[in-house]
Formats: structure tokens, C-alpha cells, sequence
């Protein structure tokens, strides 16, 4: 799509297996880790800089220009830049691969499920799905130019949310409100049920704010820590930590076309705004936990909509003023329109294609055959499921493999994105530097002797620089250019 990088983050869930009690997940993470790094060799481990410092050998890039990584002891993957949609999912989903088969080859498929999904049922606890959007850096980065983005935001889960049964549980909204500490019950004016049965997102009522700037504590719709891991004078990157990880293929390329869009029409000028919703984190979680899915939002300017009526003025925008400038723009634009479509008559049409829908589909004919209500726990140990990565037991992979799923990728596309890069970013030159380390890299081996080994490798590489010991940074401000010659005569000259 024009003018766009896209990147995604996952975080991933570790769910260990009764029969494991001796270990923890954030042992599971250290093992996966130190397996894909040191005895698949799919990438190198190396010394990273971000806003907070990594340990040296936390983590390290992939041959696809990826990065895996430990946060909070959490395992995550960062997509490579991505210029197209098909590459973006065809990236995020590589990273499921490269994590499952990691677990398969170390044995410990029957010990542990790799989930890719947003909570934890058992500490309430939440993790995230990050999207990343390269913007120019004359984009409205103000509280009123982001209102439009804002208003879309919190709509947009009706086809992007992932589904879960109940609601976090109240501390998490008192704890992290900084206003005033106030019981969930009161918040957007007591309409919200800390029971209710089944929502449509994961992340919605873990969101606490509009506009933040730290990641952990203060949950925003709109990330505003000013990383744009790029030319700071050309680009912005739009971080969103809002989201619900996909299992569908189809919600993750419809989510991030969509916004790619969205932010396309600010960035021209063309967004409706006058539609503006009144206190939008209020709104998410409602939207989110109404259960008659009537999803109606006040706006500032006294009026109601619905969320289906607020996203087709969007729709009609882009519509306007970016029909026909590519294929993927096209179809993000027919997809959206006949998902909206769709959305406002039975939920069981979006079956395969919006993962809440799915979720809800499988527990409402679960809940029928056994006879059981919302109140089961077995309810909660199948919403974990659906986001099972192991083929053979995730319920999201039964019905794919019944035929319901929409794909926009191959298992082939997958394969090929799990070890190279996109040739159309810096991803490219990345990827050739990460092969050219592992060329020159000692055989490993793999460290028994607990994670915490030191480990000083000879080179830094961020997303925008690099460095080599001995050599001259190599500095890749511009996510569209390859890097490619550039970062062999580099070497070369090494
Ligand atoms: P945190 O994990 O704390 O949120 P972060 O988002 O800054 O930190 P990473 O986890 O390393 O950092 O992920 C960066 C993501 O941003 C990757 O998916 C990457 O592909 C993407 N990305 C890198 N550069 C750009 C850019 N200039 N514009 C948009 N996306 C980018
Ligand atoms: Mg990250
Ligand atoms: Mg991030």
C-alpha cells in the first residue's frame, strides 16, 4: 500500500501443562529462545538498543530481519518491515511457525502450548499485539488530529477483536486508572457488567487511557513515545498497543489495512471529523462487553451511532479518495464494506474471517451439545484454545482445517517468510548482515549452564543501525531503501 511500513509485535502466551509444575513459563521462554538462536541457528543473538536497554543476548534478529525476544519474560516476535499487506501477515504468521517448530524440535510439544492471544485468565495479567505504522513526519500528531484515528480506533474491534469470555477483573481498572481509583461499575456511567459472559476484545477493558506514552502501565489507544526507528526528520512511527493478536488471517489484514488507510486520509486531509466520540476508553469497553452488539457510541456533538455506521462513513472516505490507487488498497476497501455489511446481520456469516465471531460460534455450539452455562470454567480453557499455535489441537486450525477459514496467505508464503526477508525495505540488508554473522559465527552450542551466561557478541544491531566491531556504524534511516549493495561492500571491506 502506498507509502506504509507495517510491522507487528506479538507477545506470546505459555500455557505449561499440568504435568510440568517444575517449570515455569519464563523457563519454557529462556529454552525456546536459546534453541532457535543456538542449535536451529535461524538468527543471532546480539546487543540491542530501545528506550529501556535489553541485557546483551536477550534476544536477537532472524534471518527474515525479525527479532525474537524476551519481555518481562513473555516471548516475543517483531515482524520485519514490511511494505505490503500480503508481506505483513505472511511475517506475523512466520513467527508462529518459527516459535511452534522451535517447541516440536526441543520435544516439549506435549509439555507446554505456545497461545497466541492477549490475557491470562488465571492473573488477569495482559500482554500485547503491537501494530506499527511508518507515517511522514507532517502528520498531525496533536490530540485534535488524532481524534479521527482515535474514533476509529475504538470501533474498528467489531472486526478486529478477538473475542473472550468474562472481563478483566476489577483491580486491573482500579489499580491503573491514574485519575481516581474508582470500581469498575461506575465507569461509563454503570452500564458495564463485570460478569459479562462474552466480549468481542481482548484488550478492551485493559486499556485505561487515550493518548500515553510508556508501553507496561498506562495502557493508551494511541502510543505517544516519539521511536521512529527511522529518519526522525522524514518519518513517524504510529505505535498501537490496542489491539487483539488474530488468529484469522483475514481480521489481521483487514485490522491493519484499515488503519493504514485511516491514517492515509489524516495524513491527506480527507477524515470526516466530526465524529468524535465523548470519552473514548468508556466507549471501547462497552462496545467491547455489549452483549446485544448493538454497539452504539455518544459522540461529542450530542448524537449516538452505532460503531457499523461510524466505521461506513470511514469506509465512504476511503472510498473517495483512495479507490484504485493499488490492488491491496482495493481490496481492503471491498472487504471492509461487505464485513460491515455482514456485521449488522447474523454473527455466524463472519465465521472464519472476524476471530471473535469464530470464538463465539465454537463456544455457542459447545455450550448446546453439554448443556453448560457462561459461568463454566471449561469456557475459559476453550477461549484458550482457539489461540493454541499447535495445529493439532488449536481450535482455530479445526476450522481451518473444515474448510471455514478465509486465508490471505499460503502455508508456502509462510515457509518462505519464516527465513527471508521482504525485498523492499531495509528488512533486505538486515537479512544479508544476519547471514553473513551466522557465516562467521563460531558453532554454537547449547548453554546448559543457566540463562544468565554472558554473552558479549561482537556487533549491535537496531532496527536503524548497525554496527560491526572493528567497522563504522551502518546507519538504514530509510525503511524503503534495501540497503542491500550498500551492506555487502560494507562487509566486504571488513
Ligand atoms: P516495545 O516492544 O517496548 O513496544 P518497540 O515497539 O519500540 O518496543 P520492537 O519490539 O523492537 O520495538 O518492535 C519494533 C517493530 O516496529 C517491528 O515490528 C518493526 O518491524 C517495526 N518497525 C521498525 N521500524 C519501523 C518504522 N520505521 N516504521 C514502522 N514500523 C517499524
Ligand atoms: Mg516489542
Ligand atoms: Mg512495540
Amino acid at each position: 500500500m502506498l507509502n506504509r511500513i507495517f510491522g507487528l509485535e506479538t507477545e506470546y502466551g505459555l500455557l505449561v501443562h499440568q504435568d510440568r509444575p517444575d517449570h515455569s513459563p519464563t523457563w519454557f521462554a529462556h529454552k525456546i529462545r536459546d534453541h532457535l538462536f543456538n542449535v536451529r541457528r535461524q538468527g543471532v543473538l546480539d546487543v540491542h538498543h530501545r528506550g529501556h536497554d535489553e541485557p546483551p543476548g536477550n534476544g536477537g534478529f532472524l534471518t527474515n530481519a525479525g527479532r525474537v525476544y524476551l519481555d518481562m519474560g513473555h516471548l516475543e516476535y517483531a515482524s520485519p518491515e514490511c511494505h505490503s499487506l500480503t508481506d505483513v501477515i505472511a511475517a506475523d504468521r512466520a513467527g508462529d511457525t518459527i516459535l511452534q517448530d522451535t517447541i516440536e524440535d526441543l520435544g516439549f510439544a506435549d509439555q507446554v502450548s505456545l497461545i497466541k492471544n492477549n490475557v491470562d485468565h488465571e492473573t488477569d495479567a495482559t500482554f500485547g499485539s503491537h501494530e506499527n505504522y511508518l507515517v511522514s513526519r507532517r502528520f498531525p500528531f496533536t490530540r485534535r488530529g488524532l481524534a479521527p484515528l482515535v474514533t476509529f480506533l475504538v470501533t474498528r474491534q467489531i472486526f478486529t477483536g478477538s473475542g473472550r469470555v468474562g472481563s478483566a477483573g476489577p483491580q486491573d481498572a482500579w489499580i491503573q486508572r491514574d485519575r481516581l481509583i474508582v470500581p469498575r461499575m461506575s465507569i461509563g456511567g454503570g452500564r458495564l457488567d463485570p460478569a459479562a459472559p462474552f466480549q468481542i476484545s481482548q484488550r478492551a477493558d485493559h486499556i485505561v487511557n487515550d493518548f500515553f506514552e510508556w508501553v507496561q502501565q498506562n495502557r493508551a489507544i494511541v502510543n505517544t513515545r516519539d521511536e521512529p526507528l527511522a529518519d526522525p526528520n522524514q518519518y513517524r512511527r504510529i505505535h498501537l498497543l490496542l489491539g487483539d493478536s488474530n488468529m484469522a488471517e483475514y481480521a489481521a489484514a483487514l485490522k491493519m489495512g484499515t488503519t493504514g488507510l485511516i491514517l492515509q486520509l489524516i495524513e491527506e486531509g480527507h477524515i470526516p471529523d466530526d465524529l468524535e466520540i465523548d470519552e473514548p476508553v468508556e466507549a471501547l469497553q462497552e462496545i467491547s462487553q455489549d452483549q446485544d452488539r448493538q454497539w452504539i457510541v455518544q459522540l461529542r456533538s450530542g448524537k449516538t451511532m452505532s460503531a457499523i455506521d461510524v466505521q461506513e462513513q470511514f469506509v465512504e472516505a476511503a472510498r473517495q479518495h483512495c479507490r484504485g490507487q493499488d490492488e491491496e488498497t482495493d481490496w481492503v476497501i471491498d472487504q471492509w464494506s461487505g464485513v460491515l455489511q455482514d456485521l449488522r446481520g447474523e454473527y455466524a456469516n463472519l465465521v472464519g474471517r472476524v476471530d471473535w465471531a469464530s470464538k463465539l460460534w465454537l463456544l455457542e455450539s459447545f455450550r448446546e451439545a453439554e448443556k453448560v452455562d457462561w459461568t463454566d470454567p471449561i469456557l475459559k480453557s476453550l477461549d484458550l484454545e482457539y489461540h493454541n499455535l499447535n495445529a493439532g489441537k488449536g481450535l482455530y486450525f479445526g476450522l481451518l482445517d473444515e474448510g471455514r477459514v478465509t486465508r490471505v496467505t499460503t502455508d508456502k508464503a509462510i515457509e518462505l517468510a519464516a527465513a527471508h526477508p521482504p525485498r523492499n525495505t531495509r528488512a533486505y540488508g538486515r537479512g544479508e548482515l544476519v547471514r553473513h554473522l551466522l557465516r562467521n559465527a563460531p558453532p554454537s552450542h547449547e548453554s546448559d549452564s543457566g540463562q544468565e551466561e554472558r554473552f558479549f557478541p561482537p556487533y549491535v544491531i537496531n532496527w536503524s543501525i548497525f554496527q560491526v566491531r572493528g567497522q563504522s556504524p551502518f546507519p538504514m534511516p530509510d525503511p524503503f531503501k534495501t540497503y542491500v549493495q550498500e551492506v555487502h561492500a560494507h562487509l566486504e571491506g571488513a
